[in-house]
């Protein structure tokens, strides 16, 4: 049980999912709280940096016990001291991913500590011999759900959300939030009781919004409309799709996160079934491929198709390396066009 774990632990390691979303920043964020507040040592580690937008959500006391891979730390240095504090920690929590290359470099310490592992996640299909214990469902809205019944059972809480921190309830919500897209998306029964139980333990749940989905920078609605007029395009077969390169990406002088959502918008054109965003990243050959879609067609079987990925059965995720899967980013689309026509022979429209 995760509540025995972390008792006769002495350092808990918590990880997320490289990029990290509301999701697992709030799960990680909501098991961190827990631990504080019994006094047990923990540690959170993502593959890359919190984004500007979500930024909100780390409170001032937490930032320095989140180690990203290769930040602050020197070059040379970076292998052993991350290393190091990977081994420091006797109980590994993984959230919100399934497969063990979603916290990149993080994986290969993670796989070699000799601490009890445990992981808890809600997509299909988790690598579950990474791991002693596994906590996988797929009929929940996000981990952050799966974690809030986990955290209901500990001794202590039984069921009674007013017993967590404030800190768990408040990334618990948020979570769950940006998860179901604010409720659009995966909502289960049990989202909207755990939903119903934190407002009545007070969580602020208007502030988070105003956090989530009312603080953008103005560049991120230029960017949004200038995409929408000038590089969405939908194909015949029903797929809509945008292009970000780093041009676009430079001439709004977008940052991190700033296109969180974006991918969700061509879906409302009654005839798009299917939702794609191409980004390409900034520092690395990597494209990153987000994809969203209608009941019925499978942005997941897309995403493991083509791109590497997976996900969700609506909501996907993956990448192209330039280079590698196509020569160069002018190819990008050739290729993408290409995936679409397959993709959509095989299903009928
Ligand atoms: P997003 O489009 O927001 O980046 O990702 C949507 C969902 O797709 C994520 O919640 C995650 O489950 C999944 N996803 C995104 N990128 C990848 C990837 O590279 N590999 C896998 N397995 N899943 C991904
Ligand atoms: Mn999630």
């Amino acid at each position: 049980m995760l509540f025995d774990a972390i008792q006769s632990s002495t350092k808990v390691g918590i990880f997320s999912h490289v990029n990290p979303d509301g999701d697992a920043i709030g799960s990680t964020l909501a098991l961190a709280g827990y631990l504080e507040a019994i006094g047990k040592p923990w540690r959170i580690f993502y593959p890359t940096a919190v984004s500007e937008s979500l930024n909100f959500m780390i409170p001032e006391c937490c930032a320095g016990r989140i180690a990203v891979w290769g930040a602050s730390v020197p070059k040379g240095k970076c292998r052993d001291d991350q290393y190091a504090e990977v081994f420091s920690c006797d109980l590994l929590v993984g959230l919100d991913f399934n497969a063990i290359d979603r916290i990149r470099e993080w994986g290969e310490p993670f796989i070699a500590s000799t601490a009890y592992k445990i992981l808890v996640d809600h997509h299909v299909g988790p690598q579950s011999e990474y791991f002693n214990e596994v906590y996988s469902r797929t009929d929940v809205s996000s981990t952050c759900e799966l974690l809030y019944s986990l955290l209901g059972q500990f001794p202590g809480v039984d069921g009674d959300a007013s017993a967590l921190p404030d800190l768990s309830r408040r990334s618990l919500m948020t979570g769950m939030t940006t998860d179901t897209n604010n409720f659009a998306n995966s909502v289960f029964p049990g989202t909207l009781t755990m939903a119903s139980e934190l407002l009545a333990a007070g969580t602020p749940r208007d502030e988070i919004i105003l956090d989530l989905f009312f603080r953008y920078p103005r560049r991120r609605l230029e960017a949004e409309g200038y995409l929408i007029c000038n590089n969405l395009k939908i194909t015949p077969e029903g797929v809509a799709y945008i292009i970000l390169d780093r041009r676009i990406q430079n001439r709004f002088h977008l940052q991190e996160g700033d296109t969180e959502g974006f991918v969700n918008k061509a879906l409302s054109v009654d005839e798009v079934k299917i939702s794609i965003l191409v980004k390409q990243e900034r520092s690395t050959p990597l494209v990153r491929i987000s994809i969203r879609s209608k009941a019925g067609w499978s942005a997941r079987q897309m995403a493991l198709r083509y791109f590497h990925g997976g996900g969700h059965e609506l909501a996907s995720g993956g990448r192209l390396t330039i280079g590698v899967d196509v020569p160069n980013m002018r190819e990008v689309e050739n290729y993408l066009r290409r995936c679409i026509k397959d993709f959509t022979a095989d299903v009928k429209v």
